[in-house]
């Protein structure tokens, strides 16, 4: 199976053309908005939205697709109104990804906003169970790792793995890994040894047939700054030796890698083209390449 390896490409000129244009800058996989992620209202998605969606996908043969659901959305609100409407706004995303055949919703596990990590785990896994059980059974939810800015939660694999657990191991409910998250919570990617005792750790408290959705970013902040900053791949903090693991590592081959880095328009094609020149030429077993330990 060939890795596929592509970007969170922009709706601006309609969900169609952000599968046209993925394919354009040779993404082999790509990430949308199926709504503005800054709003709460969503417009529904239209016969004709769907059937161009449909045939662009067809035709560019990007079959690996995935929705990043709206910001505003937190699942693990005190508010008992915000929780519902971010219940309600995420339930709707499952149905526009359904009506899309998005197989997969990523979404930030919601912040604690001062209630306490436990209270926020205990209310995001209920709203999870909510979203679960009343949304089409083709669409999972998948839960990002974060960088634990402010009261997020999601920055410790055990938050992801404690959802998993309260419901009861659900197979809708899956994960996606960012490397820039990772890291800036703690979790070290830039030498092979680094890597390998992430990806151990993921296994051990997730499992890496979990992990559907891969995030691959450097970070502009440095390690454990719990500080969500994306970069050009090989260019932050991360470095390009994770990277190059990263897209050869066969275990996690199964999950299509999507970069979210700035600059969409003029830089997703350089990011993607880096992370596709890295295939085959570090499996982490061979010579060492790219920058090795750093200290810090
Ligand atoms: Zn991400
Ligand atoms: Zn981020």
């Amino acid at each position: 199976m060939s890795r596929l390896i592509g970007a969170h490409m922009p709706t601006s000129g309609g969900l169609a053309k952000a599968v046209t244009k993925g394919k354009e800058i040779g993404c082999t996989a790509v990430q949308v908005f199926t709504s503005s992620p800054q709003q709460w209202k969503a417009k529904a998605i239209t016969e004709d939205v769907r059937d161009a969606f449909l045939a662009a996908r067809k035709e560019s043969e990007i079959d690996a697709l995935v929705s990043h659901d709206s910001y505003l959305v937190n699942l693990a609100a005190a508010d008992t109104e915000l929780r519902n409407k971010s219940i309600g706004a995420l339930t709707s995303e499952l149905e526009r990804c359904h009506a899309l055949q998005i197989p997969y919703v990523v979404s930030h596990m919601g912040a604690h906003t001062g209630a306490g990590e436990q209270n926020g785990l205990e209310l995001l896994a209920k709203s999870a169970r909510e979203v679960l059980a009343n949304s089409p059974k083709s669409v999972s939810l998948a839960m990002e790792t974060t960088a634990g800015q402010g009261t997020c939660l999601g920055y410790k694999l055990e938050h992801l793995a404690y959802v998993i657990e309260k419901n009861k191991g659900n197979s809708r409910l899956v994960v996606c890994i960012d490397t820039c998250h990772l890291f800036a919570a703690g979790y070290d990617l830039r030498t092979e040894q680094a890597y390998e005792e992430t990806v151990q750790q993921i296994q051990k408290i997730i499992g890496l047939d979990r992990v559907r959705v891969i995030h691959a970013n450097d970070s502009l902040r440095p390690f454990n700054s719990r500080k969500d900053r994306h970069a050009h791949i090989g260019q932050g903090e991360i470095g390009e030796l994770a990277f190059r693991l990263l897209v050869n590592d066969q275990r996690l081959a199964h999950a299509p890698i999507i970069v979210e880095t700035p600059d969409a328009e003029t830089m997703h094609e350089t990011n993607v083209g880096r992370l596709k020149s890295y295939l085959g030429s570090g499996d982490g077993k061979g010579r060492k390449r790219g920058k090795a330990a750093r200290t810090g």
